[in-house]
């Protein structure tokens, strides 16, 4: 049914047009399928990946064809629905789960829909992302959004999802110390859940004041400036030698891969959630064995985005402050260059449409 609101026949959207390069482009609103459903889009965020491509191009294999709209970390209004979508109202705010997994191999039957080789992945070349108007999806990606949550925590419902799915995929339990290298928005969503899992002990680490202050008020015991001192050897030292049993990278750096496993302690767990430029990671491989490490591959997120917008619903999972830049749709180009180079203490850059 179509709402009365403001859908119009044509739309504003970003297009990356070359490396570095946007350019709003007027196009036409598409129409949603039997079981689609066309969403307002209100605010999206700016993830790693969109830098990535809007950098380099290409995350691997994954290469951008231009003009190539980015963004995947979606929440709007529902402008229209498809004849056969139920439970669903024009009027509705919705965040959007921007993977489309085939539902029908052996990864998607067993649980992992996030390994799917066939996904349709929002801003992923060759699916076109939410840096526009209006967007259709299948309603079976919507989730729809209590009243006490924000359209913003909608959109940040994503990159909260992989910490959640992280936590669990790397069993952070009740009384496990653990260290988070990168605060970004992925290093505090990695804060918040390993908090609520139980951890007893939080170390953090960030170049970036605002994202230690943030990382301190989202309940870090310990933040490191690793300008001013080896956290490595802080970690350590506060845990008589012995280390922590799980540490993730969340920053894609080399060095902080190496971090975590120095400072893991025997038999811990090692969750590699930020994605490096390069292709191949060095590991200290003498200390890895000594201490049967256990390294955790975290790609995206599965079945984790509606239990986020639960907690941050039920109260229990507070991200304020993440949110630490805001622009408007034609200056998506603006945001994309600040994320890419950390600059004015970004946290979560986010684009209001
Ligand atoms: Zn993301
Ligand atoms: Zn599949």
């Amino acid at each position: 049914m179509r709402g009365q609101g403001d859908k119009m026949s044509t739309q504003q959207a970003a297009y990356l047009v070359a490396k570095e390069k946007v350019e709003i482009q007027e196009v036409p609103v598409p129409v949603p399928g039997t079981d689609e459903v066309l969403v307002r889009i209100k605010t999206v965020g700016i993830c790693g990946s969109d830098v990535h491509y809007f950098r380099e191009g290409r995350i691997g294999e994954q290469v951008v064809t231009f003009p190539f709209i980015v963004g995947h970390e979606a929440a709007g209004i529902v402008a229209e629905t498809g004849p056969k979508v139920k439970g669903l109202l024009t009027g509705q705010k919705v965040a959007i789960d921007p993977g489309v997994p085939c539902g029908k191999c052996e990864v998607c039957l067993t649980g992992k829909p996030n390994l799917c080789l066939k996904v349709r992945f929002l801003g992923t070349p060759p699916i076109e992302g939410a840096f526009r108007e209006y967007l259709v999806m299948p309603a079976a990606n919507l989730i729809p959004l209590p009243d006490n949550v924000t359209l913003e925590e909608g959109s940040l419902s994503e990159p909260l999802a992989v910490g959640l799915y992280a936590t669990r995929l790397v069993s952070v339990a009740l009384d496990d110390k653990v260290t988070i290298f990168g605060c970004g928005p992925i290093g505090l969503s990695l804060l918040l859940c390993a908090r609520l899992a139980g951890a007893s002990t939080i170390f953090a680490s960030d170049l970036i004041p605002e994202r230690r202050a943030c990382a301190k008020r989202l309940g870090a015991d310990y933040v490191f400036d690793p300008k001013k001192c080896d956290p490595v050897k802080e970690i350590l030292g506060l845990t008589q030698g012995k280390g922590v049993q799980v540490t993730f990278e969340a920053a894609g750096q080399p060095e902080t891969l190496i971090q975590a496993v120095t400072t893991a302690a025997l038999s811990g767990r090692v969750g590699i959630v930020g994605i490096p430029i390069e292709d191949y990671w060095q590991i200290p491989s003498y200390s890895a064995r000594r201490k049967e490490l256990a390294f955790f591959n975290v790609r995206r997120s599965a079945f984790a985005a509606e239990k986020v917008i639960d907690l941050m619903a039920s109260g229990k999972m507070d991200v304020k402050g993440m949110v630490s830049h805001r622009f408007p749709l034609e200056r998506v180009a603006e945001g994309l260059q600040l994320a890419a180079e950390y600059r004015d203490g970004v946290i979560k850059a986010m684009i209001d449409i």
